[in-house]
């Protein structure tokens, strides 16, 4: 079949009803499955057939839309999480365990930070983090012989740093390990991190792809490209015997769909982070109309960001749409249609400036969450950096006077009379 338009996925992909069936994905609200025999279920804990048998594992209505997600970026298989944080933690724990290293960008949301530096540390897999604009050697230098993957995000959470995704991807096969990529503020209307070399790509659902803060998810993408029989020794969990299933090898029982089988298969069975079908359905509702959001999303964000680079009390923006940006050229290249509603900007003064600002929003809200369509504001170094002092803060690269506006897809004018009048109450005027 012709490879479908990003529109027609959004709306119609993963689910498909036959004669008779509910035109709209249903609801699967049950734990569990009935077969006739004890032989054929005995067959699906073998993973000898395929079938639905418990919803930690399975879900219909989670796997249509796993489907969806799949289509939209290209991939050859996808599992839903019960975040964004299950999928960065499946996606990479899926591939190494105690004794084991990872490289990860040090521009990275908040949360993913503290999963790699403080959790996975704790599971004795270390992390080294690395300056997304290193040069290819610097980046290299970062490997150790037992480095199992490389992680960064296409477009990082709250710096607004695109991903040179091409040069990670080289430098992550040079040392044979895969890609994986937080395409969260991207989505894949805007990036298809495959095209580029990535492996595998994760998501925060709970942003655009829900759209409107209603749920909280994540998902998991393989693009089945990674050829692990080719690096054996590196990933014995997808090349060797996994005795919990009576020896059965991954890469050799399911070829390009080793990675999420064994996700599945192994670490949703142990680790229980699914997502439930009813957040689900809400999720599908949302990604029905990411086609049409992004582009409004991308559309206000650049007017909001020429307005306030225009403003005289503004110290800095960051918005890689915006001509003059210091990643506006590599957008151009990953990202030609936008990048998407988030903007990174610091005023006049600092941090108090910076309180000031958004005390006195009126339409934007000061919330934890981004990338939904209401204008929300967050100050990182107060909020979900507090625990960070200036120096720390700027070692994450987050600048203590940065504001993270996350422009909706309101009317801009109400947008920027909104932030027009929060400024003259901080700046007189
Ligand atoms: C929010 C976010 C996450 C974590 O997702 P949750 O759904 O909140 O668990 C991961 N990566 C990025 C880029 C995010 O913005």
């Amino acid at each position: 079949m012709k490879k479908r338009g990003l529109g027609t996925v959004c709306i119609q992909g993963g689910y498909e009803p036959k004669k008779g069936e509910a035109r709209i994905l249903p609801i699967y609200q049950s734990t569990t499955f009935k077969y006739d025999t004890s032989e054929q279920m005995a067959r699906l804990f073998d993973l000898e057939d395929s079938g639905y048998f418990y919803s930690r594992l399975q879900n219909p209505t989670c796997d249509a839309v796993a489907a969806k997600i799949c289509e939209l970026e290209g991939g050859v298989g996808a599992i839903l999480t019960s975040s964004g944080q299950a999928a960065s933690f499946l996606a990479v724990f899926n591939l190494c365990g105690a004794g084991d290293h990872i490289v990860s960008s040090a521009a990275i949301y908040g949360g993913t930070s503290n999963l790699f530096t403080v959790t996975l540390r704790k599971l004795g897999i270390e992390v080294t983090l690395v300056d997304p604009d290193a040069s290819a050697e610097e980046l290299s230098a970062a490997f150790r012989p037992n480095t199992k993957a490389l992680f960064a995000e296409t477009l990082s959470n709250p710096t607004m740093e695109v991903l040179d995704i091409e040069k990670f991807a080289e430098v992550a096969h040079e040392h044979g390990v895969p890609l994986i990529v937080d395409n969260t503020f991207a989505t894949p209307v805007n990036c298809r991190p495959f095209e580029w070399g990535a492996d595998i790509v994760t998501h925060s659902t709970t942003k655009y792809m829900d759209g409107h803060a209603m749920t909280v998810g994540g998902c998991i993408v393989d693009s089945g490209n990674f050829d692990w029989m080719a690096h054996k020794d590196k990933f014995p969990g997808l090349t060797t015997p996994d005795e919990s299933y009576h020896g059965l090898v991954y890469a050799e029982s399911f070829g390009r769909s080793a990675y999420i089988m064994k996700a599945t298969a192994q670490l949703m069975r142990d680790l229980g982070t699914c997502q439930s079908p009813q957040n689900a359905f809400l999720l599908n509702v949302g990604l029905e109309t990411l086609h049409l959001r992004m582009p409004r999303h991308c559309e206000n964000a650049l007017r909001v960001a020429q307005w306030l680079s225009a403003n005289p009390h503004v110290a800095w923006v960051n918005y890689p749409g915006l001509a003059g940006d210091k990643y506006y050229e590599r957008a151009k290249k990953y990202m030609p249609n936008g990048t998407c509603g988030v903007i990174a900007f610091g005023l006049e003064g600092g941090r108090e400036q910076a309180i000031d600002f958004m005390d006195h929003l009126q339409l934007g809200a000061i919330v934890t969450h981004v990338a939904d369509a209401r204008t929300s504001v967050l100050h990182p170094a107060s909020h979900t950096h507090r625990q960070l002092s200036d120096e720390q803060l700027m070692e994450a690269g987050v600048r203590p006077d940065l504001i993270r506006l996350s422009v909706g897809i309101e009317d801009a004018e109400d947008i920027l009379a909104d932030l027009d009048q929060a400024m003259k109450h901080v700046y007189g005027g």
